[in-house]
């Protein structure tokens, strides 16, 4: 049997609804405890406590402090695969920044539930079982980390949270899931296309991510600058584009090499330097505006947050946003 750790973080996955009041909240005891004898039919499975938060609480220290520890028990007890249970508000966060900070082919899942473990319908035993399933399978060797959700399987990089409540909310818009988890196996249809690796024990460094909207005040980039921030991430309109009352503000940051990486609002879709007008994607390009495509902003603000802690200057900052 395939040795694989399960280490909790917390999460509704690991709550319980009060059934007078109906408050969902976390208890003494974590309830996928309870999951054990079934995880043991399909491997040698262990538990670790490693955290009971809900995931808006999660920082990036947290995140570190579980990719430090997962990188020791892989080195330490010759794992096969490791399962981390996470809250789903920020549960993409914490898988892209393991992702980047994965360097070797053991699979590391992501999982969580959206229904709590007294709910009818609770979703976290069977997307916990899925998820040692896939931890446990050949085939997800050396694709980094993957979210293991409602059976399907989603890369680190493209997934998110869609929905609030629903239980498949997690999607991969326009890349779709790398492969499903059915009753009789664990199927992978797609590859991935590259794989990135970045080495750092800690995240020090402060960028700051700000969503566009029409009539955007500058005031908001002007206080933001006197927070002496390290990097900007913008989710901007449409295909890389900024109200035209921004831009001096953006010139700003970049005469101090404050890099901003801009990605945009949509969900579907790649930032271009398209538009040459006042604000435009041509403009802010040539200015020295970073774009990337395929990254969420808070993904983009961890990608950053890396490359500014591995001390890359601008244009390394650069050349690492156009490998995603
Ligand atoms: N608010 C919860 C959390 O992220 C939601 C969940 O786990 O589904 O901790």
């Amino acid at each position: 049997m395939k040795k694989i750790l399960v280490i909790h973080t917390g999460g509704t996955i690991a709550m319980s609804e009060d059934k007078d009041t109906g408050k969902v909240l976390p208890g003494e005891v974590n309830p996928l405890h309870e999951t054990y004898a079934l995880l043991s039919q399909v491997a040698e499975v262990t538990m670790d406590d490693f955290l009971n938060l809900p995931s808006p609480h999660i920082t990036t220290e947290h995140m570190i402090e579980l990719s430090n520890y997962i990188h020791a028990q892989l080195v330490q007890n010759q794992l096969d695969g490791v399962v981390v249970t996470h809250g789903t508000d920020t549960l993409e966060e914490t898988a892209y920044l393991l992702d980047l900070l994965h360097g070797n082919d053991t699979p590391i899942i992501l999982t969580g539930a959206m229904r709590s473990s007294n709910e009818l319908g609770a979703d976290g035993p069977h997307n916990l079982i899925s998820s040692v399933r896939v931890a446990a399978s050949d085939e997800a060797k050396d694709k980094g980390v993957l979210v293991v959700f409602n059976d399907e399987i989603h890369t680190a990089k493209n997934v998110t949270k869609t929905h609030t409540s629903n239980i498949a909310t997690f999607q991969s818009p326009q890349y779709g899931p790398l492969g499903i988890v059915t009753k009789r196996g664990v199927h992978f249809h797609h590859n991935l296309v590259n794989k990135e690796h970045y080495k750092t024990l800690g995240l020090s460094k402060k960028v700051v991510l700000l969503k566009a909207y029409a009539g955007m005040h500058k005031e908001l980039l002007q206080s933001v600058r006197n927070m002496q921030i390290d990097g900007l991430v913008i989710e901007a309109l449409g295909q890389g584009n900024l109200p035209p009352a921004l831009v001096e503000e953006v010139e700003a940051f970049l005469r101090e090499d404050i890099p901003i990486v801009l990605v945009s609002r949509c969900f579907n879709g790649i930032v271009q330097d398209i538009y040459s007008y006042d604000g435009g994607g041509k403009q802010l390009k040539d200015k020295g505006v970073i774009f990337t495509n395929g990254l969420n902003g808070p993904k983009a603000r961890l990608k950053l947050m890396v490359t500014l802690e591995m001390d890359y200057q601008m244009e390394e900052i650069r050349e690492a946003f156009l490998k995603n």
